[in-house]
């Protein structure tokens, strides 16, 4: 078989164009035009966490109906996981476990608990306009 069928089988199969290039040994650029030219869409796979979210549970602890940050603080006092990847605030890390998905910029809690990382009471700069935008108030 050349490399094109090769490719093509592959992209057929449904791997993703790095996936395919280091087992064709071509670069993954070439894959990719391949992949314009048949046509078939981008393998997107949701973004990797490199903690876990155990991590995260364990250095948490309820207070009330609130989460209370157990773990480290950076100097400007947000919560922070390190991680092998560098650091994370729990505050992103709560944000994506909720909603599965990246926030968009600053995340920060939305209840009236200073710090609190509860994953259903944090907000992303997104969710802080939408709610302005439907109850007229100014986004902080
Ligand atoms: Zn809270």
């Amino acid at each position: 078989m050349n490399i094109r069928a090769a490719i093509e089988e592959l992209l057929t199969a449904g791997y993703g164009n790095k996936a395919i290039a280091r087992q064709v040994h071509v670069r993954h650029q070439r894959v990719a035009e391949i992949r314009a030219e048949l046509g078939i869409p981008n393998v997107v796979r949701p973004t990797t966490a490199t903690y876990s979210e155990d991590a995260f549970w364990r250095r948490t602890q309820p207070v009330g109906d609130h989460l209370t940050w157990t773990g480290h603080f950076n100097s400007t006092g947000v919560p922070c996981l390190r991680t092998t990847d560098g650091m994370h605030t729990a505050y992103r890390i709560a944000f994506r476990i909720r909603w599965g998905r990246e926030p968009v910029g600053t995340v920060r809690p939305g209840c009236d608990m200073e710090r609190c990382v509860h994953p259903r009471h944090v907000e992303d700069a997104q969710m802080r306009r939408q709610y302005a935008a439907i109850f007229g108030e100014v986004a902080a």
